[in-house]
C-alpha cells in the first residue's frame, strides 16, 4: 500500500490473493489493509492537507503535476492495459483504446481546472443601515481529506475519475480500491510519485470493503466520501457517514432503458444496442440492459442483436482476438448465472446465449432475453453482466415513458430515431443523468455523468465534479 509516500505492508502483515478471472490462477498477493491502515492513511492525508503541501501550492504548479500524471499513463499505456486485462479480465485491445487513454485524458482535462476555479463578486440588496456599503465575494475551497472507494469494472479509469478532480481542487485523498482489481491503482501510485505529487497527498489502501472500506467511510478524520459501486453499499456509506455528517457523493447502479423507435436507422441502432449492453461484458453501471423496440421492428431488432451477440468472440482478455472476456470474479459469475436462472424460472426465453460456459474461467454467453414482463427480476435488478432483456412497445406515448422510467434507477438511457423532435421530446421525459441519442456509451472527461433517483448523488467529470470536492465560502466586507 502507499501511505505517506512509503510503500508498506498492512499493519497486520496479512495479504490476500488476486486472481486472473480467465484462468482462475492466483497472480499476486496484495497487502490486506484494515482499520489501522486506514487510520494511518487518513493521518498522512490530513498532514499533507494541513501542512499546505498540496492545497497551498500554486494552481499552475498543481495543474502541471496532474497533467504529468496523464502523460505518464500514456507513456506506460501497454503496461496498464496488460494489468487491466490480467486483473479484471477485459480484452487488452479494449483497455488500450478505452480504459487507459480515457484515464489519461481525465488527468489532462482536470489539470486545466486547477487554474480556472474562482469565485464571484456578488452585489447585496438588503442594506440595513442607509448608506451602508459592502463588498461580497465567494471563494471555492478544497473540502479537505477525501475518502474514495471504487469498484472493479474499470479499475484504472475509476481511480482517475476520482483522483483527478480531487487533486485539481487541492484535496488530499485516501483511495480504497476494489479487492478484485487492485493492481493498476498500485502502479498508478508509482506514476503519481514519479509525477512529483507530494507524499501523503494520495494514499492507496488495498483491502476489503467490509473492513477497510467501512473504516474509511466512518473515519472522523475524513471530510468527504466519494463512492462508486452498488446501490446497496451506497446506502451503507451514507449510514457510515451520518455520524459526523460527512459530505457524500455516490455513483451507483443502473438499469438503463435503450429505446428503438420505428423510424430508427437499424443499421446503426442494432449494433448500437448490442454495444450498449455487451461493452465491458455488461459490467457497466450505465449498460443499456432493457431494450425497448417498437413492435413494428421488434423481431428485426431482436434478430439483429442476437446475431451480433452470438458472433462475439468470448475468451481470455490477453488474446488479441478476444472481444469479450470473463466476468471479474467467481462471485460475479454466480450472480449473473443466478439471474439467468431466475429469468428462466419466471418464463423468460433466451433468443441467444443464456448459459455460463463450462471449464476454467468465469465466462458467460452474451444473452438476449425475450418474453419478459416489466416486473420480473431481470427487468428490475441490475444484472451487471452480458444480459439484455428485449421488449416491444406500441408507440411513443406516456406508457413507453412510464415503462422506461419504471425502476429505482436513473443513470442513463438511449434513444434511436431519425426524428429530431421525438429525440428531444423523449430525452426530456427520461429520468436519467445521461441520455444518448443514436449512440451509446459515449463518455468524455468534459461531460458530467451521474444518476437520478437511486443511481446516485452528485456528478463525476466535467465542471460539475468540482462541486464534489469544494466548499463555497461567502466573504462580506463592510466598506
Ligand atoms: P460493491 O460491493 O458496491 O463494491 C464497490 C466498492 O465498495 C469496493 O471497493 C468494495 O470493496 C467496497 N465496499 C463493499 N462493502 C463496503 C462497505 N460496507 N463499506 C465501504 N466500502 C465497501 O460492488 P461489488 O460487490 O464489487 O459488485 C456488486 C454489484 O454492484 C454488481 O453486481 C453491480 O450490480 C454493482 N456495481 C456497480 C458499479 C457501478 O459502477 N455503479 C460498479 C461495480 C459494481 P471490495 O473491494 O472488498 O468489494
Ligand atoms: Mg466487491
Amino acid at each position: 500500500m502507499l501511505i505517506g509516500g512509503q510503500w508498506m505492508p498492512s499493519a497486520s502483515g496479512k495479504t490476500f490473493e488476486v486472481v486472473n478471472p480467465a484462468t482462475e490462477e492466483v497472480i499476486a498477493h496484495v497487502a490486506e489493509g484494515e482499520a489501522e491502515d486506514i487510520d494511518r492513511a487518513v493521518k498522512a492525508a490530513r498532514k499533507a492537507f494541513e501542512s499546505g503541501a498540496w492545497p497551498a501550492m500554486t494552481p499552475s504548479a498543481r495543474g502541471r503535476m496532474i497533467s504529468r500524471v496523464g502523460d505518464l499513463i500514456l507513456d506506460n499505456l501497454d503496461e496498464f492495459a496488460e494489468l487491466e486485462s490480467l486483473d479484471n479480465g477485459k480484452p487488452i485491445t479494449i483497455a488500450r483504446v478505452a480504459d487507459v487513454p480515457l484515464a489519461a485524458d481525465m488527468f489532462h482535462y482536470m489539470s486545466g481546472w486547477a487554474t480556472k476555479m474562482h469565485g464571484q463578486t456578488i452585489p447585496l440588496s438588503v442594506l440595513y443601515t442607509p448608506g451602508a456599503s459592502y463588498h461580497s465575494y465567494t471563494r471555492p475551497e478544497p473540502v479537505g481529506v477525501v475518502g474514495q472507494i471504487i469498484p472493479w469494472n474499470f479499475p484504472l479509469l475509476m481511480a482517475a475519475w476520482k483522483l483527478a478532480p480531487a487533486l485539481a481542487t487541492g484535496c488530499t485523498v485516501v483511495l480504497k480500491v476494489a479487492e478484485e482489481t487492485p493492481l493498476s491503482a498500485l502502479r498508478l501510485g508509482e506514476v503519481l510519485q514519479e509525477a512529483g505529487i507530494p507524499d501523503g497527498v494520495v494514499n492507496i489502501v488495498t483491502g476489503f470493503g467490509e473492513t477497510a472500506g467501512a473504516a474509511l467511510a466512518s473515519h472522523s478524520g475524513v471530510d468527504k466520501v466519494a463512492f462508486t459501486g452498488s446501490t446497496e453499499v451506497g446506502r451503507l456509506i451514507v449510514k457510515a457517514a451520518a455520524a459526523d455528517l460527512k459530505k457524500v457523493s455516490l455513483e451507483l447502479g443502473g438499469k438503463s432503458p435503450n429505446i428503438v423507435l420505428d423510424d430508427a436507422d437499424l443499421d446503426t441502432a442494432i449494433p448500437g444496442a448490442a454495444n450498449a449492453i455487451f461493452f465491458n461484458h455488461g459490467q457497466c453501471c450505465c449498460a443499456g440492459s432493457r431494450l425497448y423496440a417498437s413492435d413494428k421492428i421488434f423481431d428485426k431488432v431482436v434478430e439483429g442483436v442476437s446475431e451480433a451477440a452470438s458472433k462475439i468472440k468470448v475468451g481470455p482478455g490477453l488474446d488479441p482476438e478476444t472481444e469479450m472476456g470473463p466476468m471479474v470474479s467467481k462471485i460475479q459469475h454466480e450472480r449473473v448465472s443466478g439471474y439467468l436462472e431466475a429469468g428462466a424460472a419466471e418464463g423468460a426465453r433466451a433468443a441467444t446465449g443464456g448459459r455460463k460456459k463450462d471449464g476454467a474461467g468465469y465466462f458467460i454467453e452474451p444473452t438476449v432475453l425475450v418474453d419478459t414482463k416489466q416486473d420480473m427480476k431481470v427487468n428490475q435488478e441490475e444484472i451487471f453482466g452480458p444480459v439484455v432483456t428485449a421488449m416491444p412497445f406500441k408507440g411513443m406515448d406516456e406508457e413507453l415513458v412510464r415503462r422506461a422510467n419504471d425502476t429505482v434507477y436513473g443513470l442513463a438511457a438511449g434513444i434511436w430515431t431519425r426524428d429530431v423532435s421525438k429525440a428531444h421530446t423523449l430525452a426530456a421525459q427520461l429520468r436519467a443523468g445521461t441520455v444518448w441519442v443514436n449512440c451509446y456509451n459515449i463518455f468524455d472527461s468534459a461531460l458530467p455523468f451521474g444518476g437520478y433517483k437511486q443511481s446516485g448523488w452528485g456528478r463525476e467529470m466535467g465542471e460539475a465534479v468540482l462541486d464534489n470536492y469544494t466548499e463555497t465560502k461567502a466573504v462580506t466586507i463592510g466598506l
